[in-house]
């Protein structure tokens, strides 16, 4: 059985010829099999390629992975959870596609989503549910849940999301996994479907710290073709994990995200022994205010839908997508396409959006959230600037039902208040599972300075050693 393994142990038996890159392949396949009918986690997988470089070059040859179906892989079905796209062939690979295929990765399907990556559940999915292998009644939160259930059920030895309000960390958290949602631009988004495209980034689901890193070591880099991206440093990710001692760091927390009432009890406990963790073992831990709370909802939706209803405008059944029969003239074939194709979350962020870019409400809501958003970036920058990371839970709640937020938006929306801030900050994050309850795991959120991955990863390591939390096997 070698589901459950690491992209570390599989390279080291991969190295040793213990395993080959097709048997391997082979056997996650069959495992896809015998999960799918209880988690739905993919909307298509793949065969071994038909070609590939036999030369073992990196940690990540002959690893199989997950890929969000929103990033392109030349050649497959890329439809980003979408009726609109449905049966839409990626003509080209994405730059993380290319990069993952150059180091010997190998890509085992395309993982569920809620369209377009809006939501936090995988219910805006037009396919199908993905379930939490810990308890099939729950979400696996979204909008990469098919990516986190994937990986959390050993269908796959990692994965790649995408995060833009905490879409990577959420469901890492809901999930028992770790989902590391990098620093904007820190990876290309070329060939990535963009959301929002100030705050879309791409990132990694694993079992460990030192798999993210593994990972983003591969991913990492600047890419002409994405004008956001930006050079990497100098240094592997992973040959730098250990390299910390959290003797004397400085270290806060925000002291608002606590006294939130929506704040389970047994996670605010979970958080707190975290940060005594950190301070028995040396570090320096303050709690900070952070009095624009209120505004992290209203400012992140308002840039996130304007942003979606802008990128969403080519998506008319002519230019992209799928054509609704019968239609007597353009205007026509552009109304049906989309009330037709696009679901009810898409609808709605192109009703909000445009309402909110339009010329008599953009000075009051777009333009006041672009300041806003200012202020909380350089709140961050500030902060980042004084201490070494800044901790938070993930999310006020454990995982919840099918259902139990879909009737009422604005709820679904604030399950997002722990993830937003480092996604408006464009900072990087990252969630580890810290301990069990019963099924499910409580989580720690660290966020670090832009582009400073590095502190993140360290800490996020520093912690994994001293939580040693017990990774469950599902079993089928
Ligand atoms: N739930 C948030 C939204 O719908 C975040 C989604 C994401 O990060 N892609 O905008």
């Amino acid at each position: 059985m070698t589901h459950h393994k690491t992209i570390d142990q599989l390279s080291q038996e991969l190295t040793n010829k213990a395993l080959t890159p097709q048997t391997l392949y082979t056997e996650y396949t069959q495992r896809i099999q015998n999960v799918e009918p209880h988690i739905d986690a993919f909307l298509s997988t793949f065969d071994f390629p038909e070609t590939f470089n036999m030369k073992n070059n990196s940690k990540l040859w002959g690893i199989p992975y997950a890929n969000k179906a929103i990033i392109s892989v030349q050649g497959k079905e890329c439809n980003a959870a979408s009726k609109i796209l449905e049966g839409y062939i990626a003509e080209k690979n994405a730059t993380v596609t290319d990069k993952l295929q150059a180091a010997g990765a190998l890509v085992i399907g395309n993982t569920n989503m809620d369209e377009f990556a809006q939501g936090s559940s995988n219910e805006h999915s037009a396919y199908k549910t993905t379930k939490n292998p810990w308890d099939i009644k729950t979400v696996p939160g979204g909008s990469s849940g098919g990516s986190a259930a994937a990986v959390a059920a050993d269908e796959c030895v990692f994965a790649l999301g995408t995060d833009t309000g905490g879409s990577i960390r959420q469901p890492a958290a809901f999930c028992g996994i770790t989902g590391l949602k990098p620093s904007y631009g820190r990876v290309s988004r070329y060939g990535v479907m963009s959301y929002a495209s100030s705050l879309d980034t791409v990132g990694v689901f694993s079992k460990t710290v030192q798999d993210s890193a593994i990972v983003l070591d591969v991913i990492t880099g600047q890419d002409e073709k994405d004008m956001t991206s930006i050079p990497s440093p100098d240094i592997s990710y992973e040959k730098e994990l250990k390299n910390f001692d959290i003797t004397g760091k400085k270290i806060c927390y925000i002291q608002e995200f606590l006294d939130l009432p929506g704040l389970d009890p047994q996670l605010k406990k979970d958080f707190e022994n975290s940060l005594q963790i950190a301070k028995d073992k040396g570090a320096i831990i303050e709690s900070v205010s952070f009095p624009l709370i209120e505004a992290i909802i209203p400012t992140y939706y308002i840039i996130a839908k304007s942003e979606g209803s802008t990128n969403y405008h080519r998506y008319d059944g002519i230019r992209y997508g799928q054509t609704a029969k019968d239609s007597k003239n353009i205007k026509e074939i552009y109304t049906k396409s989309r009330s037709e194709f696009f679901g009810d979350e898409v609808k709605r962020c192109i009703l909000l959006g445009t309402t909110m870019l339009s010329e008599g409400s953009i000075h009051d809501y777009y333009i006041k959230a672009a300041k806003v958003r200012r202020l909380i970036r350089e709140f961050f920058d500030n902060l980042s600037s004084q201490y070494f990371a800044i901790l938070s839970p993930v999310t006020p709640t454990l995982p919840f039902t099918f259902g139990e937020k879909t009737k009422n938006p604005l709820e679904m929306y604030a399950a997002d208040i722990f993830t937003i801030p480092a996604s408006l900050a464009g900072i990087p994050a990252i969630s580890i599972p810290t301990k069990r309850y019963d099924n499910f795991a409580g989580s720690l959120q660290i966020m670090g300075k832009y582009k400073d991955e590095l502190s993140v990863l360290q800490l996020a390591y520093f912690f994994e050693q001293e939580f040693q939390f017990e990774r469950l096997h599902y079993k089928v």
